[in-house]
């Protein structure tokens, strides 16, 4: 059995794959190739968002979309501990501040409750309503923006969110690497924050067979900063710079391939909603914790993650699982306040209380659209015969 399966959907599309690939051989247009913007459009339709940004991977989707507001030194972003440090290491790089704020128990996204009383703790210097990442000096943190993750492929509370956006005039990115496709309230989740930015590494629901990524936005102003971005700050003309960017591109082969995989995406969602569904109708009421999903909210099942009771019920579930050859995996083992590369912000164990619980407690069983009935009850039963 395999954790994701990546083979079972290549043999249902391989002519195709082969046949785009060849397409690009053929032209020639490595770079920036008509794939691009024809998977751009593609998936902006997808996902009823007015712009789409292809590039080089969700890193630098984030990295582009925070350059996009300009972020710098000084600038205070709010972001979960829970999440893929890809999120958070955006934001260090520009030299900018993340401050974290600890996740809702049962979706495991970013609480806004939390997320306020952070606000509030940054702009009254009152570190006891709320903990607060240690500045060098003097330097005064100005709050600048908010990065969602969509943990899991479930998206975010993004009324509740984006109501604290606006009130405190700050921007919202969606770290949407895990959930395209996904749906908030009868909206794709991708069409809700200022930008939402996705990733297509393999194993994510839309991977390519590389890196890439994409950013998508309803603001025309945006969307044109993040091209130049994405091309050194290009302007009008191929040399001339008009702000700092990176080399940002998606590659024309790797578009090729996404636009061969788009076709399957959205049976291949409900495919992984069956196998959720499957999972969750038989391990409810275990002694373990199934996946929560808010009413009108609509996961695309990235991962299918359970919380055990305890440090010592996950192992021995584990355990229980890899030794019926059912792979699993840690998402994740530990929270970003308590990683070496934020050290400098000066955390402590015990300031994020939830996130510190689940990243004991969590494991995550094998997703992926192909995977075979006789396999789910494997790991149904394996599960089930625990104690
Ligand atoms: C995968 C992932 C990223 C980074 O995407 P890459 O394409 O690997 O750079 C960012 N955030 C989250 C939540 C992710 O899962």
């Amino acid at each position: 059995m395999n954790f994701v399966d990546l083979a079972a959907q290549q043999e249902r599309i391989r002519d195709k794959i082969d046949r785009n690939i060849a397409n690009v051989l053929d032209h020639g247009k490595y770079i920036m190739g008509p794939e691009v913007s024809e998977l751009e459009t593609k998936l902006s339709q997808f996902l009823t968002v007015q712009h789409a940004v292809a590039c080089a991977s969700g890193t630098d989707a984030l990295l582009m979309s925070l350059m996009a507001y300009g972020v710098g030194p000084g600038d205070a972003i709010f972001t979960t501990p829970f999440t893929f440090v890809a999120t958070a290491d955006v934001i260090s790089l520009l030299g900018a501040t993340p401050v974290f704020v600890d996740v809702d128990d049962r979706t495991f996204n970013i609480d806004p409750d939390r997320l306020n009383d952070a606000i509030q703790a940054l702009n009254t210097k009152n570190a006891s309503i709320h903990p607060l990442p240690k500045v060098d000096g003097n330097l005064p943190l100005n709050p600048k923006g908010i990065i969602v993750v969509d943990l899991f492929g479930l998206p975010a509370d993004y009324d509740a969110i984006g109501s604290i956006a606006k009130a405190q005039d700050l921007f919202l990115i969606g770290d949407a690497a895990q959930s395209l496709g996904s749906e908030y309230k009868g909206r794709k989740a991708a069409a809700i924050p200022d930008i939402a930015c996705t990733s297509f590494f393999p194993a994510k629901p839309l991977g390519c067979y590389g890196d890439g990524g994409m950013c998508f936005t309803n603001d025309a102003v945006l969307a044109e900063k993040l091209k130049s971005i994405r091309l050194h700050g290009k302007g009008n003309e191929k040399y001339d710079n008009v702000r700092t960017g990176i080399n940002g591109r998606l590659d024309t082969l790797q578009a090729a391939i996404l636009l061969a995989k788009a076709d399957l995406f959205p049976e291949e969602i409900t495919l992984r909603r069956h196998i959720a569904d499957n999972y969750s109708r038989h391990l409810a009421g275990q002694s373990m914790v199934i996946p929560h999903i808010p009413e009108r909210y609509k996961s695309v099942w990235a991962q299918y993650s359970l919380l055990a009771e305890t440090e010592q019920d996950r192992e021995a579930y584990i355990q229980r699982l890899n030794a019926a050859n059912i792979p699993t995996a840690i998402y994740y083992p530990k929270p970003l306040h308590l990683q070496t590369a934020f050290k400098h912000l000066d955390y402590r164990e015990g300031d994020f209380n939830i996130s510190e619980s689940i990243s004991k407690r969590i494991f995550s069983l094998p997703m992926h659209p192909y995977l075979e009935e006789e396999d789910q009850s494997n790991v149904i039963q394996s599960l089930k015969n625990q104690f």
